[in-house]
């Protein structure tokens, strides 16, 4: 089996979307300490840190929601993961999805299928 492609993110070329959302959220707590830096040395340009970083994560967390479906049935696999999972496991379990919760679809290629 090919290594690369052991989850469905890979095996169905949605693992940009996830990478993109962990790059967005690190951009966003990196705007939180400018906005603490700017309060700390009197600047008064807290404002546009804390509204990036607000507006960057909450719109990256919809679009991720909205993103990430099941390739046969197309409901949102990230909304189901973040409503039924627990807040500590939904990312992991959303990776590791072997069926759709929706559909029961194979999400990860069969062995058979791998070259
Ligand atoms: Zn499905």
């Amino acid at each position: 089996m090919d290594v690369a492609k052991s989850n469905w993110l890979e095996s169905t070329g949605q693992m940009w979307k996830l990478y993109l959302a962990l790059l967005s959220c690190g951009l966003s707590l990196i705007a939180f300490p400018f906005a603490a830096i700017a309060l700390i040395a009197g600047y008064g340009l807290i404002m546009p840190y804390l509204v990036t970083g607000t507006v960057l994560s909450i719109v990256m967390v919809f679009w991720l929601m909205w993103s990430l479906r099941c390739p046969t049935c197309h409901r949102s696999l990230a909304w189901n993961m973040i409503t039924t999972r627990s807040h500590m496991t939904w990312l992991v379990d959303l990776v590791h999805l072997d069926t759709c919760p929706y559909c029961s679809h194979a999400l990860k290629p069969s062995r058979r299928d791998c070259r």
